[in-house]
């Protein structure tokens, strides 16, 4: 899963591109749920926040570094797909 650091502005245009709402406003800037934080896997070849991001604050949440298939295996299970 990605997260949102403090450098975050605020700008609001992250939220509406994630296909997973993973992204909601937090206390005083924006987070990532890193249960719903698929890093786009199964949607798109790159995370959509990444791409987006005025100020380049979205890196890989430290806690919750995955791999390609454990990211996939989340993605199915938020999805229904098997
Ligand atoms: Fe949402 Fe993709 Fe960003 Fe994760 S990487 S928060 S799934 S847009
Ligand atoms: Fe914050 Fe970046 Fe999302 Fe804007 S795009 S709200 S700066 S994380």
């Amino acid at each position: 899963a990605l997260m949102i650091t403090d450098e975050c502005i605020n700008c609001d245009v992250c939220e509406p591109e994630c296909p997973n709402d993973a992204i909601s406003m937090g206390e005083s800037f924006y987070q990532i749920d890193p249960h719903r934080c698929t890093e786009c896997v199964g949607h798109f070849d790159e995370p959509q926040c990444v791409q987006i991001c005025p100020v380049a604050c979205i890196p890989v949440n430290p806690a919750h570094v995955e791999t390609r298939p454990m990211l996939m295996a989340k993605y199915e299970r938020l999805t229904g797909d098997a």
